[in-house]
């Protein structure tokens, strides 16, 4: 579903020649419908708060306007990326690298869970462009290395999630160092009334843009199944069996539970990863990786894999355990 309505085409927004070569070689054709309504509003200035399903490339409709505005022989921070995992702010850094691939763009990614000295040391270097979770850039910035009075945008990637109570905290810590002058762009599938507090006192009269006719999940075929906890491997057993299976994620409620079933998967015979929150973090980018790249067929994880996270292999999601509530399941299956 990511195809144009307006028949807008990216030469449409004077960009810069590097930037449109990037965008033509990563194989985007013309915008899509959240690009569309994004790309132009944030070359204004203006605060955003869009909403769009997964999978309408929302990263690029941030993406592109951040290296647009980016003066790359201005040493300094002028974009932060806020992002709620680490895979996720991996595979955005990604993104703008791709996208930015002619230009001379500096992207850092920061996360919970790596070298702190690294990080400080690499700040020593220039960075035009930090993607990262909010915890660790308000650490490096309280620091005093890492240096926002130029940073005039700051995008929240998955914006409901950074807004729980986990992460606000820090954000509105972190806005405190930008200039008067940022702009902020929120974007998101689900946007719960939660959202309007921090709305209200941060991006007043944002530009709205409501790509949601409702919460669908259209083209996506759904089955359950009615099985006791001690049936439960027989049955995945059987699906596995009978599915035409490209890539599988498979989600489960806790760690131990996923540890459990990627032991029985592979006692079945099939090849198995599994992904949770209390992994080294190397060990962690190097399964999502490899996954990534097809080393595998099947993949254990918590929710915390659910979040944005584009794989176009995977084609069977499978809800081990009972999600915790309808927006863990929509953003677990919506991929
Ligand atoms: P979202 O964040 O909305 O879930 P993503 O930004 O992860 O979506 O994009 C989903 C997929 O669509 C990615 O594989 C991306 O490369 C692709 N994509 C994004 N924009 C375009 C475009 N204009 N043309 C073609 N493919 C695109
Ligand atoms: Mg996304």
């Amino acid at each position: 579903d990511v195809t144009a309505t307006k028949g807008n085409e990216f030469e449409d927004y004077f960009l810069k020649r590097e930037l449109l070569m990037g965008i033509y070689e990563k194989g985007f054709e013309r915008p899509s419908p959240i690009q569309e309504e994004s790309i132009p509003i944030a070359l204004t200035g203006s605060d955003i708060l869009a909403r769009a399903k997964n999978g309408t490339g929302k990263t690029a409709a941030f993406c592109i306007p951040a290296l647009e505005k980016i003066d790359q022989d201005k040493n300094a921070i002028q974009v932060v990326i806020l992002v709620p995992t680490r895979e996720l702010a991996l595979q955005t850094s990604q993104v703008c690298k791709e996208l930015g691939k002619h230009l001379k763009i500096q992207v850092m990614v920061t996360t919970g869970g790596t070298s702190l000295k690294d990080d400080i040391v690499r700040l020593y270097q220039p960075v035009h462009l930090l993607v990262g979770t909010p915890g660790r850039i308000l650490d490096l910035t309280k620091k005093g290395v890492c240096v926002l009075k130029n940073c005039s945008m700051l995008v929240m990637d998955e914006a409901d999630k950074l807004l729980s109570p986990e992460f606000q905290p820090s954000i509105q810590e972190l806005i405190r160092y930008l200039p008067s002058n940022r702009q902020i762009l929120m974007f998101s599938a689900t946007f719960p009334v939660t959202v309007k507090e921090f709305k209200d006192k941060y991006l007043p009269k944002p530009y709205v843009i409501n790509l949601m006719d409702e919460l669908t999940l259209k083209g996506i075929t759904q089955f359950y199944a009615f099985v006791e906890e001690r049936q439960k491997v027989h049955c995945l057993n059987t699906l596995f069996s009978k599915l035409q299976i490209n890539q599988s994620i498979i989600f489960c409620n806790s760690v131990n539970r996923v540890e459990l079933l990627a032991k029985k998967i592979t006692e079945l015979g099939y090849s198995c990863f599994y992904i949770h929150a209390k992994m080294l973090q190397d060990h962690r980018n190097r399964v999502f990786h490899d996954f990534r790249n097809g080393a595998c067929r099947n993949l254990v994880c918590t929710d915390l894999f659910t979040r944005g996270i584009d794989i176009q292999a995977v084609n069977v999601v499978i809800n081990f355990d009972f999600p915790k509530s309808a927006e863990t399941y929509l953003h677990r299956v919506s991929h």
